[in-house]
């Protein structure tokens, strides 16, 4: 191409640039897209991969073609594409994700409820880079808010709603260092707690009892507090497991669940502990059925968190379960709303390193490459070919050892870890797009390429707040 048609072209695509920045600054919601009630799931970590894997694998646990298969919320109308970098990195982690996807701004990987200016760990930066939380704008305008997790609460993702911090690690007073306590820096558990009431959420379910209790009382909390007995005392429901949560009376309109010290317990461990805790799902209908009190319409939030932690431990099946159980929390959430009033989103905060490298029609997603004559079924090392693999995580052989070869394990084995390229002791987070899913008033906001602020701005629209 020569100079002058180089110049030129380059114009044109300045031009489609600007053409399309102009018409993502959508003008203010008609009625039609107004909505009472806004639900958001998100999935930790879950990348496309994930969801294609998510999706095989649940159709063939029912003996079904699993390729052709959708998730409940991939028959949602509207789809689009989010780019996920933060303020300082080309990938992001869940605090900088979530705090984007919560208040429409980007800020520091690590870092909550706070603007680009924060500096890392320093409690001074926080009050001038404070912005608010979309559960804050929705409580000042009298609607109802919650968060559901089955992560700890205090975790970065749920504590994107209510927590104000440079640093996501400061989930109790026991994890504060001494410089930021002399500066009168408040823990994340406590920042749920002790703000004023009017700004606080209605409900609250998932881990992460410790960092609420008093170390006397098995808890991390250094002040001797305990932040459960103060919530009873200001008139909330406490409950510690899904029997309790099953009988929680049915005009309850506050309600604080802790179910577990720190995270939840995965479904795998789940199944052979027995444990009395609530799945996702339950946490989420129960949810519901309480902010669906509120005449003025409510906003909640739901994080499957455990797909990235077991994406981070190289447990891919425990990931695709995890990511089933969002879905179905997500089908009862639309089974119990209208679709004229309530908007639901489906995102991720981050993508995971998984890999499907191929595969047969009716080859289990868990399983090897069975070969044919394009594909040869073992690699060059001579060895089997995993379908599922990760970029890098502790999946990959010890250092200095070969990787096994996988017709030697059982790969049907939840607690096997998946093969990964890069040896880590806890995978990386990766930065490709995340796909977000909408229906219901407001949702043609979610289409083309995005970045998180923009869904941000789509559910502030749609609950019309300021
Ligand atoms: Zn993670």
């Amino acid at each position: 191409m020569g100079e002058i048609s180089w110049t030129r072209a380059r114009r044109a695509a300045n031009a489609l640039m600007l053409t399309a920045a102009v018409s993502a600054l959508a003008g203010p919601a008609g009625a039609a897209e107004r909505a009472k009630n806004v639900i958001l799931f998100i999935g930790d970590g879950m990348g496309v991969a994930t969801l294609t894997a998510a999706r095989i694998y649940e159709a063939q646990q029912r003996g079904a073609d699993g390729a052709s298969n959708r998730l409940s919320f991939e028959a949602f109308p509207q789809l689009g594409l989010v780019r996920t970098y933060s303020a300082d990195s080309l990938v992001t982690d869940s605090a900088a994700g979530a705090s984007a996807i919560l208040t429409g701004h980007r800020t520091l990987n690590g870092a909550l409820g706070v603007d680009d200016k924060v500096r890392r760990g320093d409690c001074a930066s926080v009050a001038p880079s404070t912005v608010p939380t979309l559960a804050e704008l929705a409580r000042k305008k009298g609607l109802a808010t919650g968060v559901v997790s089955t992560a700890a609460i205090t975790d970065a993702t749920p504590a994107s709603l209510y927590a104000h911090t440079p640093s996501r690690q400061w989930q109790s007073d026991a994890d504060l260092p001494p410089e930021a306590v002399a500066a009168g820096c408040k823990d994340i558990a406590r920042q749920m707690l002790d703000g004023p009431k009017a700004l606080q959420l209605d409900v609250m379910l998932g881990g992460g009892e410790a960092a609420f209790t008093p170390t006397e009382r098995d808890g991390k909390r250094l002040d001797g507090r305990d932040l459960t007995a103060e919530w009873r005392a200001g008139g909330g429901a406490f409950v510690k497991t899904g029997s309790e949560l099953a009988s929680v009376r049915k005009d309850t309109k506050r309600l604080l669940g802790l179910f577990a010290p720190g995270n939840m317990m995965r479904e795998n461990p789940r199944a052979v502990t027995q444990t009395d805790a609530p799945r996702l799902t339950e946490m989420t209908v129960k949810a519901i059925e309480v902010l669906s009190q509120s005449k003025q319409g409510y906003f909640l939030m739901v994080e499957g968190a455990l797909i990235d932690k077991a994406h981070h431990m190289s447990l891919a099946q425990e990931a695709l379960n995890e990511t089933v159980e969002l879905a179905k929390a997500v089908a009862a959430a639309q089974a119990m709303t209208d679709p004229k009033d309530t908007l639901i989103i489906v995102t991720a905060d981050h993508s995971h390193g998984l890999t499907i490298n191929g595969g047969a029609r009716d080859t289990s997603i868990l399983g090897l490459l069975p070969g044919n004559e394009d594909d040869p079924a073992r690699a060059l090392d001579g060895k089997a070919i995993p379908i599922l693999m990760y970029a890098s995580g502790p999946g990959a052989p010890p250092v200095g050892e070969l990787r096994p070869d996988p017709a030697d394990l059982d790969t049907a084995d939840p607690d096997l870890r998946s093969f990964a390229a890069t040896p880590l002791n806890s995978a990386a987070h990766t930065g490709e797009d995340i796909a977000t899913y909408a229906t219901g008033p407001g949702s043609q906001g979610i289409h083309g390429l995005m970045d998180h602020p923009a869904v941000f701005e789509v559910m502030r629209k749609a609950l019309a707040l300021p």
